[in-house]
């Protein structure tokens, strides 16, 4: 097994040899055809996060091993079954989901694998698929994706299903009502065009970026604000019902001014969704939070069977394909300094 892996933390990847590994019990091993670079990648590369007031999480210290290969967008196609792994066959072709649970514990058993404290999750926490071949735990755990374009396939494990699980927590707001969406990058854009088939409500756009406001646009925003604007915040509340503030806004950035434009946009009992990773400290008043009623929630990648809904969706053709390129994975290193340098529109996809 060849695999593009960080061997030092905050070091270009490495090539890495190994013999592949023979699937047991109900694990199964998928030749992988593709993987998706995904700006999270970038985070655990560096070895670090931020959580705000100087605080660092440092991966090293939290049972992270290394060599560790990244990549949690993974496409492949089955070739080597555990003796208990049913339900899938050798030759099919599968996009991988690998948010994944102890499968041990009582939030794994019913499910809600999200919830685990020992998750084991696919380029995270287990070996991913910047490699030509990956070991998935279990079978349940490879989705159909028949008549998608299979590079595309691999972006919804990660980016697509990112974006369609924050707005399924705003599916609540009816069509009178605004969701604004901030950053619209690779996960926010994909969020605009998710939206007409995951929520009624209308979708507004900030960035600061003129290059993504029109991009955002072009996938069918209902209107762009630039958040460098001191306007912008009091511009987007009169267009909004009653001119009370939008009832939902997803932070795709995550960083303190996005936050708190959020913040600012929401009208009295708005729910506001932290999604992005940039870092920092919360930069409102705990006050504002009862005052305004409003609702704070996080989101994390999303569930299996959201994944399993989304792809329904773009299997029926309900979702705009977000541009997807492929390059070779011997060229990971050079993607993860473009995505740091924020030259990448939509997502590159590597192929071993
Ligand atoms: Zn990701
Ligand atoms: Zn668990």
């Amino acid at each position: 097994m060849h695999s593009m892996a960080i061997v030092e933390w905050g070091k270009a990847l490495q090539p890495v040899d190994a013999p592949n590994p023979v699937p047991q019990g109900t694990e199964v091993l998928v030749r992988v055809t593709g993987c998706g670079v995904c700006h999270s990648d970038i985070h655990i590369q560096d070895g670090y996060m931020d959580m705000g007031g100087g605080r660092k999480v440092e991966y090293g210290k939290v049972g992270f091993k290394l060599p560790h290969t990244l990549g949690h967008e993974i496409v492949g196609e089955v070739v080597a079954l555990g003796p208990q792994a049913t339900g899938s066959k050798i030759g099919q072709r599968y996009v991988v989901f690998p948010w994944i649970g102890c499968g041990q514990c009582e939030f794994c058993k019913r499910g809600d694998e999200l919830l685990c404290s020992n998750g084991r999750a696919l380029g995270v926490r287990a070996n991913g698929g910047y490699a030509d071949h990956v070991l998935v735990p279990h079978p349940k755990y490879l989705v159909d994706f028949s008549g998608v374009n299979e590079a595309l396939a691999a972006t919804y494990a990660c980016s697509g299903l990112t974006a369609y699980s924050a707005l399924r927590k705003l599916a609540h707001l009816g069509p009178e009502e605004t969701i604004v969406i901030i950053g619209a990058g690779g996960v926010g854009l994909s969020a605009v065009m998710i939206a007409p088939a995951a929520v009624k409500a209308k979708i507004v756009v900030a960035d600061i970026s003129d290059r993504k406001r029109d991009a955002a646009l072009k996938a069918g925003a209902s209107a762009v604000y630039d958040n460098n604007d001191k306007d912008a915040v009091k511009n987007l509340r009169a267009a909004t019902q009653f001119g009370a503030g939008a009832g939902g806004a997803i932070d795709f950035v995550g960083a303190p001014a996005t936050a708190q434009f959020g913040v600012n946009a929401l009208r009295r009992g708005g729910t506001m969704v932290q999604v992005g990773l940039a870092g920092g400290d919360t930069p409102f008043g705990i006050l504002t939070f009862m005052q305004r009623m409003l609702t704070i929630t996080g989101s994390y990648v999303g569930s299996l069977e959201e994944l399993k809904e989304l792809m329904a969706l773009v299997k029926a053709g309900k979702i705009t394909a977000i541009p997807v390129a492929t390059k070779p994975l011997k060229d990971v290193n050079l993607v993860l300094d473009d995505m740091r340098a924020g030259k990448i529109n939509g997502r590159i996809v590597v192929t071993p």
